[in-house]
């Protein structure tokens, strides 16, 4: 892919790799890991390589940013002037995955909530509050839901729920045999920052 790309296509992609130096992710872990929370980071054998599992409550987290995600009227999901064709190609297909791998998660059994960047950049106490609710509920779910905060489920190719609706499904969240062993963040982010590659 890297060799189609023209200088200035390099250009945007190395802008915003460098722009994701912040590392979303790592300030998503440490906000949630401040809460109590433990989880793994970053299951390859996870559809979409979630950035947080917190299998307890079944429920995997994504930080998704803006632009390569296309949240949708976001200052942040601009389209390049150049080539625009190649680069509605490129979003379109990325959006395609991310809405499969939403579906293949809930469809595994797994909760999903989706946080988008910019809503992270300015997380308040309240989007804390809902994220930590919504991580809380998960294992108590009737069916696996999607959430996605800062944006809507429909993003992505999932009807609208209703944000809680505890039920009777504290069972399947009880029936992993490897309780007790999210141990706590596993220290290997380094790995975690390949996954920018699969971007560009
Ligand atoms: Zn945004």
């Amino acid at each position: 892919m890297a060799d189609t790309m023209t200088k200035a296509q390099r250009h945007a992609v190395m802008s915003h790799i460098r722009s994701r130096d912040t590392k979303p992710e790592k300030l998503l872990r440490s906000l949630v890991h401040r809460q109590g929370f433990r989880f793994r980071i970053c299951r390859k054998d996870l559809p979409g390589r979630p950035d947080l599992v917190l299998r307890r409550h079944r429920t995997c987290v994504f930080v998704h940013g803006c632009f390569w995600h296309r949240h949708a009227g976001c200052r942040l999901a601009s389209m390049p002037k150049d080539n625009a064709d190649y680069w509605q190609a490129k979003f379109e297909r990325n959006q395609a995955r991310d809405r499969a791998n939403v579906r293949e998660l809930l469809a595994l059994g797994w909760n999903v909530v989706v946080v988008w960047e910019c809503r992270l950049r300015h997380f308040g106490e309240a989007d804390l509050e809902r994220l930590c609710q919504l991580i809380r509920e998960g294992g108590s779910l009737a069916e696996p839901r999607l959430a996605v905060i800062g944006g809507t489920p429909e993003e992505f190719g999932q009807p609208a729920r209703p944000a809680s609706q505890a039920g009777s499904a504290q069972m399947r969240a009880e029936t992993g045999t490897e309780a007790g062993s999210e141990a706590g963040t596993e220290a290997d982010s380094a790995t975690c920052g390949a996954g920018l590659a699969e971007h560009t």
